[in-house]
């Protein structure tokens, strides 16, 4: 037998960022000390107890009493493919607002579901309208909406008043990605008629990334209660997972205790703040950064009256090389903003202001330290 040498590492040791990008965004000390606490098992009546906790925590920041609310243990990601493959059966069809990455991996993700996937399309940047949204369901008559509300890609926020009208009016189902929106801006689940919804751990909610709130109202439970074909995914099928998160505690997989330690402080945190105390603090900061960029001549991407407080896309001014500076504003003032995905790649920079990383310390460094590596 010939066995393979162990490689030869450095010890961890991770350096202290300033996480401005797009997600993950910094979290507070408590939830790393949380996430650190002793291990227990994934049934230990302790252990049930955070479940608990995180699921009615969950529901004030959703803003719902949906019974069928929970962390999807995993990215956000798999929050939106948990909604899609639940809810889709094979030529169910879909329409999509795409303006940005994240539209597209929801028709991606549809199509793979075996929806029939129909698409309306607006430059990045830009959002939807009411009336466009409403011809675009009159004419598909599809069952299920999605739009994604804050769109990372292009720091653009979707305006979802009127929609779940719209969609229930026809019997339709709404399903909306909340991964960055989530507790920076309102996302009023039951009175805005979300029928499905998802999100991310890493961004408003400042824990690390790795769990994906979801959230069902019952309408959207009775479809995934009375489908007659399997869900396409075993591990997503909520079926399955709620025998474990609702009242039975069956096993289904292990589910990730250490990062729901840290769901549970990051949640407490958010409970403690008020969730209009943190929609407010996000609107200010923007307000405040969207300011000194604008002094240093930086443009956004999307319109005033549509931004995203919490994702701050602005174009690279012609001539700056997009990788020198991002990589001065880690080296030389250990800060992170991210570069632009999809079209935007190259010609954006996405500044975030998510949950602990909003604040006025550090709006005011970057602005200065951009500045500096401005010039
Ligand atoms: N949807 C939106 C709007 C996102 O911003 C992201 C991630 O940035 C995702 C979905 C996917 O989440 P994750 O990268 O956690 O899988």
């Amino acid at each position: 037998m010939s066995i393979q040498q162990a490689p030869q590492v450095k010890s961890l040791n991770p350096p202290r960022r300033v996480l401005m990008g797009p997600g993950p965004s910094d979290v507070s000390d408590r939830v790393r000390e949380a996430m650190a606490k002793p291990l227990v098992g994934h049934l230990d009546p302790e252990f049930l107890s955070i479940m608990d906790d995180n699921q009615s925590m969950l529901r004030y920041v959703f803003q719902t009493n949906n019974e069928l609310t929970i962390p999807i243990s995993a990215t956000g990601s798999a929050g939106m493919e948990a909604c899609i493959v639940n809810l889709i059966q094979e030529g169910d069809k879909i329409l999509i607002g795409v303006n940005g990455v994240f539209g597209k991996r929801m028709a991606d993700v549809a199509e793979r579901a075996g929806a029939e996937v129909v698409t309306i399309e607006k430059p990045w940047g830009e959002v939807f309208s009411l009336a466009e949204v409403k011809n675009a369901w009159q004419t598909h008559k599809p069952k299920f909406l999605g739009l994604v509300h804050g769109e990372t890609s292009t720091g653009a926020l979707q305006p979802l008043d009127g929609i779940g009208e719209l969609v229930h009016g026809d019997d339709g189902f709404l399903i909306v990605d909340a991964v960055t929106s989530l507790a920076g801006v309102p996302v009023m689940v039951d009175e805005w008629g979300i029928d499905a919804v998802y999100s991310g751990s890493q961004k408003c909610l400042s824990c690390p990334p790795g769990l994906a709130p979801v959230s069902f109202s019952q309408r959207a439970a009775d479809v995934l209660s009375s489908r007659k074909s399997k869900v396409q995914s075993w591990y997503l099928d909520l079926s399955m997972v709620m025998g474990y998160w609702g009242g039975e505690r069956a096993y289904h997989h292990t589910a990730p205790v250490s990062m729901n330690y840290g769901l549970h402080a990051a949640l407490q945190q958010i409970c403690e703040e008020g969730l209009e105390t943190r929609w407010q603090r996000h609107d200010n900061l923007h307000r405040c950064l969207a300011a000194g960029l604008e002094g240093l001549g930086l443009q956004f991407m999307a319109d005033k009256a549509h931004r995203l407080p919490q994702l701050n896309a602005v174009a690279i001014p012609d001539g700056v090389d997009d990788a020198k500076v991002r990589r001065r504003l880690l080296q030389d003032f250990n800060i992170e903003i991210g570069g632009g995905l999809g079209a935007f790649k190259g010609k954006v920079w996405r500044i975030g202001l998510m949950g602990d990383a909003c604040g006025k310390n550090q709006v005011l460094t970057l602005l200065g330290a951009l500045e500096y590596c401005l010039k």
